[in-house]
């Protein structure tokens, strides 16, 4: 099994680290999958019988110029490329006009989507599922998936919930 997966999310809610803990030392190794010149692999994860290619989709953020509506048209077609979209968000911050845009960029988008929440050491168990339950009524995820990417928990069932949609 191989396929790409787009991280979406605001900067600093932990997209960097995730990728970090997941491909770590092996990210020198590369796919062998045809590669076009707006998507730059980040890493790619090489399991027993999984490739997993992590892919940069730069411009899904609101635009600060002009330049920003073409950017985002790239965005969202890629979008529309890859196997799997990870919809990063952070545990600590309610759902905001951040992710009410990126939100409003996948109804165009027919890929699998699911909704990680990051950071969740920082936050107290029981306000867990209110979040949830308020980013579930947003969108239909195909998953929901609590993690911490800077302490490592749940990363391990994101990955195998990942391979089921490769
Ligand atoms: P990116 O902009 O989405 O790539 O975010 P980064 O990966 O650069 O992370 C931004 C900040 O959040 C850094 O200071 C990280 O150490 C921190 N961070 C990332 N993941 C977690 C997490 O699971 N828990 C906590 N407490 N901090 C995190
Ligand atoms: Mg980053």
């Amino acid at each position: 099994k191989s396929g790409f997966i787009s991280i979406i999310g605001r900067p600093n809610v932990g997209k960097s680290t995730f990728l970090n803990r997941v491909i770590g030392q092996k990210i020198a190794i590369m796919s062998d999958k045809p590669q076009t010149t707006r998507n730059k692999i980040q890493g790619v994860l090489t399991l027993e019988n999984t490739q997993m290619i992590f892919i940069d989709t730069p411009g899904i953020h609101k635009p600060k110029h002009k330049l920003g509506d073409f950017m985002m048209k790239v965005a969202q077609n890629t979008l529309k490329e890859v196997d799997l979209i990870l919809f990063m968000v952070n545990a600590e911050e309610g759902f905001g006009r951040g992710e009410e845009f990126i939100l409003e960029k996948f109804q165009t988008v027919n890929t699998p989507i699911f909704l990680v929440i990051n950071k969740i050491d920082q936050i107290h168990p029981d306000n867990l599922l209110p979040i949830i339950e308020s980013y579930k009524e947003k969108y239909p995820f195909k998953e929901v998936v609590p993690i911490s990417a800077l302490e490592g928990n749940n990363v391990d069932r994101l990955l195998e919930q990942i391979k089921t949609y490769l």
